[in-house]
């Protein structure tokens, strides 16, 4: 008997059911099952007794007898009430269906075990529907004090699927395989951590005999779940350091240096030179760099990348740059080809919408090595794309692209080029772990010098008066503002009316030849969208009138007013993405939340925590707290979350520790051959042929 058998040689478990459970819930095999893992107890621990019960307690367990049946006729039908009675006193239990049945099956004054939530009227107690059992069969069963409630579905429950059912699975699968679990940990982590075993915490998971043991046992699991991900995460990137030659890039010359020295237009933040002293310390030491860059909005991650990019350069590669938008790759391309342009290098773009003649010289170019950097769109990873010779890949605001894409890069040279992977969204540290656990991390936690912190109201529909003579003033001071409406898929078009709409009332109120106004909206063309943003670039417009298109990483230093409408529909993150528009220059910057009087509680805590905190890993602690970390950006596909026990969110102290322990396991014992972590070993290859943290993990 093996944990790997299906389901089918649990006793009890026909191959239909083993079809519909395979459907409902993913359960395949008994190892499956095993680790399907209840997501409440009924706590049995306690029985009461009738004079002990307070019309606020909800659920009762007591022992009594039946001393009375009888049928009650009622408006519609009937009900059966018994009359229950302990030492202490009688109360009732009632039910209104299953009364025939019901009826036949109540013996008169033998013990009973009885459950169930208490109903409490005009001072007497009842019990209706209540879970109900002859002490004398109660005392036969494999006796669990606290009882699992499984996670289940409606189509389990129709197809007579309950929850009772599913415990009694587990509990013959638990009696069927006990004897074949094996400890997974090494006796070291075990006595370490005075942890569980693994036979008594998968039992105790299940059928806890005590909080206290129910605690220890979901401890054992969850710290061994994040141990097992970690230690896949942390070998995987040990291997790729061995095994993938990295570029060396170990001249710092030229371009690097004259850049640096001549062209630079600010010192460097001192977060941006650790970053960057990080990245040439990568791309120097022959390993392969997978670095993740974290900096919040408005931290300088551009100049940093093209600062790598010249390195690799210097050395004879090729740089790409690749943005999730065509604004925003168009930005990029601006920006790098203002900061290089009294330097002798070629700097190219490729989007969707350059021709295909264009496209033909471009590729040309790429292949006989003399463009050196090309900043582009998805476009870049199609096929055709060659470069000579490409020697860093830079991946902006990473959380838009699926890991695919990012291994798709590498594939573009015969060794693969260094990547590093730019995000604006702050992805907090326990996270970053976990789904980027394979990466380094280099931070940017400081923003350059002068900035003002964006002031940020709430204000409700009814004030917008007052918001346009803000917007009034803040422009004639010379400054520009941006409207953002919500555009969210499933509404498309009532959203893009509201944006109509708004732009029409704006429009009113800021009438021409005064105020010039720009729309951009994800319905326009690429070149038309491209036109209007220029237009509020070089400040010819003073309103930007626009849906979310304009949430990653547009440059307007000018701009000081963000007012961003229905801001009750946004989350966090893009919201902060959104106030990160402004506050870009030396001028105190605004970003003013309006919205309906309707607001969720959730909507409240946003609304809240954008107008308290300007902080993006603080705003993305509270987003994951929130949405949890299945929502996060970047993280849907990542199996890396698909956790069965542990909870990223909660969990975060058994994290580190499993995530230390994993660290110096490897360091120690890097192929895990000592014959004390013969056990991990074991558990780390049959979990490495069924994990998809492999797979989906570059
Ligand atoms: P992000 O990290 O959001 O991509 P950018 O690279 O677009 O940020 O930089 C935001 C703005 O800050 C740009 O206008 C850029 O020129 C400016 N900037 C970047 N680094 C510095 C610095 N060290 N000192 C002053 N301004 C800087
Ligand atoms: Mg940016």
């Amino acid at each position: 008997m093996n944990l790997s058998y299906p389901i089918t040689y649990i006793k009890g478990i026909s191959v239909q059911r083993a079809t519909l459970l395979y459907t409902e819930l993913g359960l395949k095999t008994c190892d499956d099952l095993l680790n399907f893992f209840p997501f409440r107890y009924i706590d049995k621990t306690a029985f009461y007794t009738i004079k002990e019960l307070q019309s606020n307690t909800s659920e009762v367990q007591i022992v009594g007898k039946i001393t009375q049946v009888k049928s009650v006729a009622q408006k519609r039908g009937s009900r059966l009430v018994a009359t229950f009675q302990d030492a202490t006193g009688t109360m009732e239990l009632v039910w209104f269906r299953g009364q025939k049945w019901i009826k036949d099956a109540l013996k008169i004054n033998e013990p009973y075990v009885v459950y169930g939530k208490l109903n409490h009227y005009n001072g007497n107690f009842s019990i209706p529907h209540p879970e109900i059992e002859l002490v004398k069969e109660y005392k036969k069963k494999l006796q669990t004090k606290m009882q699992p409630v499984y996670p289940s579905t409606e189509k389990l429950t129709n197809s007579g699927v309950s929850n009772k059912l599913i415990r009694t699975y587990v509990q013959h699968l638990l009696q069927q395989f006990y004897e074949g679990i094996q400890e997974s940990l090494s006796q070291e982590i075990i006595a370490d951590f005075t942890l569980m075993g693994k036979r008594e915490a998968l039992l105790n998971a299940h059928f806890p005999e005590s909080q206290e043991n129910l605690a220890k046992a979901q401890y054992r699991l969850k710290f061994e779940e994040l141990f097992f991900i970690q230690l896949q995460l942390l070998r995987k990137k040990q291997l790729n350091k061995i095994k993938i030659k990295g570029l060396v890039f170990e001249n710092v010359s030229e371009n690097f240096n004259t850049f640096y020295t001549n062209h630079l237009p600010f010192s460097l933040t001192n977060a941006q030179k650790r970053v960057l002293k990080e990245i040439r310390k990568d791309v120097a030491s022959g390993a392969h760099m997978n670095r993740l860059l974290q900096g919040d909005v408005g931290s300088g991650k551009t100049i940093v990348a093209l600062l790598a990019m010249l390195l690799a350069i210097d050395n004879g590669f090729q740089a790409t740059l690749m943005a999730p938008t065509e604004i925003l790759a168009t930005q990029h391309y601006h920006a790098i080809s203002e900061l290089v342009k009294d330097m002798d290098l070629n700097v190219d773009i490729l989007t969707g919408s350059v021709r295909t003649k264009k496209r033909r010289e471009l590729h040309q170019n790429l292949e006989d090595g003399t463009l050196h950097i090309l900043i582009g769109t998805h476009a870049l990873i199609e096929d055709k794309v060659q470069f000579k010779n490409l020697g860093i890949a830079i991946i902006d605001e990473q959380h838009r692209f699926g890991v695919a894409q990012r291994a798709k890069l590498w594939s573009k040279n015969s060794l693969p080029p260094h990547v590093l992977v730019m995000t604006a969204t702050p992805i907090p540290r326990t996270l970053a772990m976990s789904v980027y656990g394979d990466l380094d991390i280099s931070v940017i936690d400081e923003l350059p010098p002068g900035r003002k912190e964006v002031k940020t109201v709430h204000r409700f529909d009814s004030n917008r008066l007052s918001v346009f003579k803000f917007m009034k003033d803040e422009i004639d001071k010379g400054r520009q503002v941006y409207v953002v409406y919500p555009l969210i898929q499933e509404s498309e078009v009532m959203d893009y009316k509201d944006l109509l709409d708004g732009y029409e009332s704006i429009s009113r109120e800021f009438p021409t030849p005064k105020y010039q106004i720009s729309i951009v909206h994800g319905q326009m063309k690429p070149a038309d969208k491209e036109y209007e943003m220029q237009r509020f670039v070089k400040g010819e417009t003073q309103i930007m009138v626009a849906t979310t298109v304009i949430e990653v990483g547009v440059n307007v230093p000018n701009a000081s007013v963000m007012v961003i409408e229905s801001s009750e529909r946004f989350g966090l993150s893009q919201l902060h993405q959104l106030r990160g528009r402004v506050g870009r220059g030396a001028d105190q910057s605004y970003c003013i939340l309006l919205s309906s009087y309707k607001l969720s509680s959730e909507g409240k805590t946003r609304l809240k925590t954008m107008v308290e905190t300007t902080d993006g890993f603080k705003i993305a602690e509270v987003d994951l707290k929130l949405r949890g970390p299945g929502n996060l950006m970047g993280t849907q596909q990542s199996g890396v979350l698909n956790l069965k026990i542990a909870d990223i969110v909660k969990d975060t102290q058994i994290l580190v520790s499993a995530r230390n322990t994993a660290m110096a396991l490897l360091k120690e014992d890097a192929t895990l051959s000592k014959p004390e972590n013969s056990n991990i070993k074991k558990t780390y290859i049959a979990l490495s042929k069924t994990s998809k943290i492999w797979s989906e993990i570059s």
